[in-house]
This record gives structure tokens, C-alpha cells and sequence, in this order.
């Protein structure tokens, strides 16, 4: 579960009642919201938000590390789940996207002779396929 309130919170981060909006539209396990998605969720929470309100903070939560960005082929999504390494699996029919924990670390499963003298320090998996739903609307 994240805890993106919580942690910010922690930190000292200065909430105010827009930027509160914000952090609560993203907060919750298997969020990966676009930025468009943030702000329509945003502006029905409070309707005098405004879009630059909205792509500055999520900025800053990146930017904080709070949230990540995760490119999935599509538009960009922001991830409140910054703090427990996972992967992601992405449904090529309806773009829904699942936060998942392999059992191997892809970090691990590079060899030396294929890193080319880089020192690695991430790797991101994206499995692909689709969903239980866009498998039943066949
Ligand atoms: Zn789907
Ligand atoms: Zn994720």
C-alpha cells in the first residue's frame, strides 16, 4: 500500500489544500495515473485547481522522489509506489497497469560480458499483454 500522504507528511513538505489534492488523488496501491487523469481527478475535488498547479507539483513529487514516472508506450504515468522496487505489467488493449514484484532482480540477470563496462545501477521490466477484461470482451 502506498503511503504517499504519510511520507510526505514526514518530510515536512509544505501541503497546501491544492497540492493536499494532489498527493490524495495519487495515494493508493496500483496508481498510475496520466497527468490529464490527475487533473480531471484533482479539478472534481477542487474545482479552482488549476493545470499548472497540478503538472508543477507532480513535478516536484518526482522531482522529491515521492513518485515516479513510468513510460509506458503511452502518455507518461506517475507511480506513488517510489519506495519498494517493482516492476510493471501493462494490458496492450486497454492501457491498465499493475505493479508486480518477479521473483528474479532483472539487475541481477545482465551479465558482465553484455554491460558494455557501464555501471549499472536500474532496470525497469514492462510485461506485456492483456487484461482479464480485454480478454473477455475478446
Ligand atoms: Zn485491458
Ligand atoms: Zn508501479
Amino acid at each position: 500500500m502506498s503511503d504517499l500522504l504519510e511520507r510526505l507528511r514526514g518530510r515536512g513538505w509544505r501541503m497546501t489544500a491544492q497540492r493536499r489534492v494532489v498527493a490524495e488523488v495519487l495515494d493508493g496501491e496500483h496508481v498510475h495515473l496520466t497527468a490529464d487523469e490527475v487533473l480531471a481527478r484533482a479539478t472534481a475535488r477542487l474545482p479552482e485547481i488549476s493545470r499548472a498547479t497540478v503538472y508543477n507539483t507532480l513535478g516536484e513529487l518526482v522531482t522529491l522522489g515521492e513518485v515516479i514516472e513510468v513510460s509506458t508506450g503511452r502518455a507518461k504515468r506517475y507511480d506513488p509506489n517510489a519506495h519498494h522496487p517493482h516492476q510493471h505489467l501493462v494490458c496492450s488493449g486497454c492501457g491498465a497497469i499493475r505493479d508486480v514484484h518477479p521473483a528474479g532482480d532483472p539487475l541481477a540477470e545482465l551479465p558482465p560480458s553484455e554491460r558494455f563496462g557501464f555501471t549499472v545501477s536500474e532496470a525497469e521490466v514492462t510485461y506485456r499483454g492483456l487484461c482479464p477484461d480485454c480478454v473477455a470482451r475478446g
